[in-house]
């Protein structure tokens, strides 16, 4: 098997990079049989995002660097439109006989096994789902845990993702320290300050200044989330995460019930936008539908998924149809 892996690797560095986020659609057809190809970007130092454009020769990454319609983004309102689930049709086969999970060496993958997506007039096919960490797209303005991305293909080779925002579950993890994390200093101070301007501008400050004892105060308020729904499927799939912690690694996952997944989307909305892959080559026209409902895994199940991805999210791109930000930053660099 190494000497498979060491082949398959040494053929993709010669190739061109490999793009996680289509990777199983026409842009990057799959491997044959029994070989993982991983992928030659990264996201960080030079074969990170701000350098995509220059790798594989500089051209076929162009976009990254110049596209003015680039994912990921803040889901902001005036971002994107909304779509009802009475809009669109979704249907993922289940997978009693389970499915590879594989290691692409910038993401973890979920291989398909069919499934239909209809939206806006067209019909796509279900390829493959896999995890970005943290969320590449923000929930308003925040950061999430985890973004699955559900990837989709027309017979026109035209693709649609469905970004999950996967939130951590509240009230596994054990409390938080009371006076050890910032006792004392200057850094307390300031989350001080900046929570009773917050509060002032909101005319709570009587009512904080009231309750609040100093920085242990602050560090036991609740912390508010949106509702989100434990996944039973994340939690099968992620629980062989650990077996494929080498890239170019994978395994056979239990059976897969994916009705699970489709019927909790269904109970919610999908804001869409056009944008793009979210890795290289960056290619435009991709359609993105994000939820409303949210997923939720244990905690401790995503330290597991944290310990084999590390890091893999592109940082949030431009207002949908404004300049390309590394375009906007050479631009200025040049006048200097
Ligand atoms: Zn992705």
């Amino acid at each position: 098997m190494a000497f498979v892996l060491r082949a398959v690797f040494a053929a993709s560095v010669a190739a061109r990079a490999l793009a996680s986020c289509a990777y199983g659609t026409h842009l990057f057809p799959r491997a044959e049989e029994g070989a993982v190809e991983i992928n030659t970007f990264g996201y960080a130092g030079t074969v990170g995002p701000l350098n995509w454009a220059s790798l594989d020769g500089g051209e076929a990454n162009v976009l990254c660097a110049t596209g003015t319609r680039q994912s990921p983004i803040d889901m902001v309102d005036g971002s994107f439109q909304m779509v009802p689930a009475s809009d669109l049709r979704l249907e993922i086969a289940d997978m009693p006989e389970g499915t590879e999970f594989e290691n692409l060496g910038t993401t973890v993958e979920v291989v398909g096994r069919g499934g239909s997506l209809e939206v806006a007039g067209k019909t796509y096919e279900f390829q493959q789902f896999h995890f970005h960490l943290p969320s590449e797209h923000l929930d308003n303005g925040t950061s999430v845990a985890l973004e699955m991305h559900m990837v989709w293909e027309s017979p026109e080779k035209d693709v649609a993702v469905i970004g999950v925002f996967v939130d951590l579950d509240a009230g596994q993890a054990p409390p938080p320290a009371k006076r050890s994390v910032v006792p004392h200093g200057r850094p307390g101070h300031s989350l001080r300050r900046g929570l009773r301007r917050r509060q002032e501008a909101s005319g709570e400050a009587a009512a904080v200044e009231e309750g609040f004892g100093g920085v242990q105060g602050f560090l036991t308020m609740p912390i508010v989330r949106p509702a989100a729904t434990p996944s039973s499927l994340l939690e099968t799939v992620f629980s062989q995460v650990e077996e494929i912690a080498t890239p170019g690694s994978s395994v056979k996952t239990a059976p897969l019930v994916m009705s699970e997944l489709v019927n909790t989307l269904l109970q919610g909305s999908f804001q869409s936008y056009s944008g793009s892959l979210t890795t290289p080559p960056c290619s435009e026209g991709v359609l993105w539908l994000i939820p409303t409902q949210k997923l939720q895994i244990r905690t401790a199940t995503f330290e597991k998924v944290r310990s084999v991805i590390g890091f893999n999210a592109r940082y949030p791109q431009n207002t949908p149809g404004e300049p390309n930000l590394l375009d906007i930053a050479a631009t200025r660099a040049a006048r200097r």
